[in-house]
């Protein structure tokens, strides 16, 4: 294509709420043959409700509820916006606006998000720890048998249990679930007709990766991942052959976009994600993504 034709390709890509990041990016949108889509706050709202909150026997779900709360305050990450949101008076099934304010983060030290895996911090005196059980699992924290009927309970629904621990036990888990964005079926059905595979990558367990498949019609799922294992896998189809386009909205995405042939930020999403990206999705609506591949190949000339 003529530099004249990117440009206005480019200058289209505006119109349609797309921001590229150089003429150039329009050629290996072209070629894309793969999409791999993050589910949290990509093929879903990220909009997370509380489902439940367990405790361990002889522990206080008061206790397990007050500590995550207060640890996730410090966490921008979907999951930690809705356990921070709970309170006392109004337990399930909280939702948040996606850019609501964060209630002002009290009382945590030594706050550290562990990407991919939760988050873990000094509450009230305590060295709390919440996330994947295999977090916990990591300071030898195991959940004990009506913990791990919890998380038992919440995979069979599809959705995600979050495990509670402090000072070296597992005292809790709190079921979270998410909501498939009205527009992804329809934009996974349109990303098939242009003759794209797609695949759900993401840290979240196989079940709850498996029903949102299910939902907006993706057959392939790579789950339980970390963020090192999103870019593997970029790599892996890459390796044989694939020309990769990878759609993400979180810090734990930003590494995977950046390997892929083509990344796509969510504009809702975080900073870094938006950063390692060639595209930004201005409204984060996955039908952008199909503007976007035909912008590219009308501008390229490959169809009309
Ligand atoms: P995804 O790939 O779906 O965007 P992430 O890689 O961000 O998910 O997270 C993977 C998993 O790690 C989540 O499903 C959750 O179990 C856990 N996790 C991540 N961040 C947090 C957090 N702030 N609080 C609790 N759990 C978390
Ligand atoms: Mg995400």
């Amino acid at each position: 294509a003529t530099p004249t034709a990117l440009m206005v390709g480019t200058g289209r890509g505006a119109q349609l709420g797309i921001l590229i990041k150089g003429p150039k990016v329009l050629e290996s949108t072209r070629r894309v043959d793969t999409i791999v889509l993050d589910k949290t706050g990509t093929v879903t709202t990220g909009e997370m409700a509380v489902h439940d909150v367990v405790a361990a026997d002889g522990e206080s779900v008061d206790d397990v509820r007050r500590l995550a709360a207060a640890l996730e305050s410090a966490s921008e990450h979907p999951i930690g916006r809705a356990i921070a949101a709970m309170s006392e008076d109004t337990m399930n099934v909280i939702h948040l606006g996606i850019r609501s304010p964060r209630p002002q983060v009290s009382g945590v030290e030594d706050f550290a998000n562990v990407a991919g895996l939760g988050v873990q911090g000094i509450v009230e005196g305590h060295a709390v720890v919440v996330g994947r059980p295999r977090l916990l699992a990591d300071w030898s924290q195991h959940l004990d048998a009506s913990l791990a009927a919890a998380v038992d309970r919440a995979h069979g629904e599809g959705r995600t249990p979050v495990a509670v621990g402090w000072d070296g036990k597992a005292r809790g888990v709190i079921v979270v679930g998410d909501t498939v964005k009205p527009s992804s079926a329809e934009a996974i059905a349109r990303l098939r007709d242009l003759g794209l595979t797609p695949i759900l990558l993401t840290g979240d367990n196989e079940a709850a990766a498996r029903s949102v498949a299910a939902q907006v019609g993706i057959e392939t799922v790579v789950a339980d991942v970390l963020p090192a294992e999103k870019v593997a896998e970029v790599q892996r189809l890459q390796a044989a052959g694939k020309v990769v386009a990878m759609v993400g909205d979180g810090v734990n995405d930003a590494a995977a976009l950046a390997q892929a042939d083509l990344g796509l930020a969510m504009g809702t999403g975080t900073d870094v994600a938006i950063e390692a990206s060639d595209l930004t999705l201005v409204r984060g609506d996955l039908l952008v993504a199909v503007d976007a591949i035909r912008l590219s190949r009308r501008t390229l000339g490959t169809i009309k």
